[in-house]
């Protein structure tokens, strides 16, 4: 039964996805309105806009969001991004993207249950692992943006974008520069809203 769910797992994953166009997203807007006055001024003149005395804040946003051309929004977005999360560890990024409504906390994973020690790693590519943890296979794949797994706790935290604790126990175990990749986008997500940073949250969980 286990080979049969693992076939279904590299069946699944072999459709081609690809994350949302980053121009539609709503983090840069969000990012800059955290920013006070001086730096937005400064970034706002650095990526080409002339100081307009007596601007607000609002408009200053408004005006970088409007005026610059897709490439160097891409360019500002990273640059905050890295200034925001650049000295997150990893369990700062765990904390920030397992963050549920105060009146649902069981909402959230039961991390305490597991140890990194009940994974076996099944198969690993570039950039793609998959394990095997306590009956349940999981899967990591960066190149398609897929994160999966066939628990039950999964089929319905998947709607909302929220790891199982077998993917958390899995992000721990991937090679770090890897987990962050994946983690920033989800904490973005978390954070300042749009559908799980362009991943698939796919519930392999048979009917
Ligand atoms: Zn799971």
């Amino acid at each position: 039964m286990a080979v049969q769910r693992l076939d279904d797992i590299r069946r699944g994953s072999t459709s081609l996805r690809l994350p949302a166009g980053r121009h539609s997203s709503p983090v840069l807007g969000s990012l800059l309105d955290e920013i006070g006055m001086q730096v937005l001024a400064m970034l706002s003149e650095k990526y080409g806009l002339r100081r307009v005395p007596g601007l607000g804040k609002e408009q200053i946003v408004e005006r970088m969001l409007k005026r610059l051309s897709p490439a160097d929004r891409d360019r500002l977005e990273d640059e905050l991004i890295a200034a925001r999360f650049g000295q997150a560890s990893i369990d700062d990024l765990l904390d920030i993207v397992l963050e549920t409504d105060t009146d649902r906390p069981s909402s959230r994973p039961r991390l305490e249950d597991m140890s990194l020690g009940d994974a076996t790693l099944i198969e690993s590519g570039s950039r793609r692992w998959l394990y095997t943890m306590r009956g349940h296979d999981l899967l990591i794949d960066l190149n398609q943006h897929v994160l999966a797994c066939d628990c039950a706790f999964f089929a319905f935290s998947s709607r909302r974008q929220m790891p199982c604790k077998h993917l958390v126990t899995g992000l721990r175990l991937v090679p770090p520069v890897y987990a962050r990749e994946v983690l920033i986008d989800l904490a973005l997500a978390r954070r300042y809203g749009g559908s799980g940073g362009g991943w698939f949250f796919e519930s392999r969980r048979a009917a």
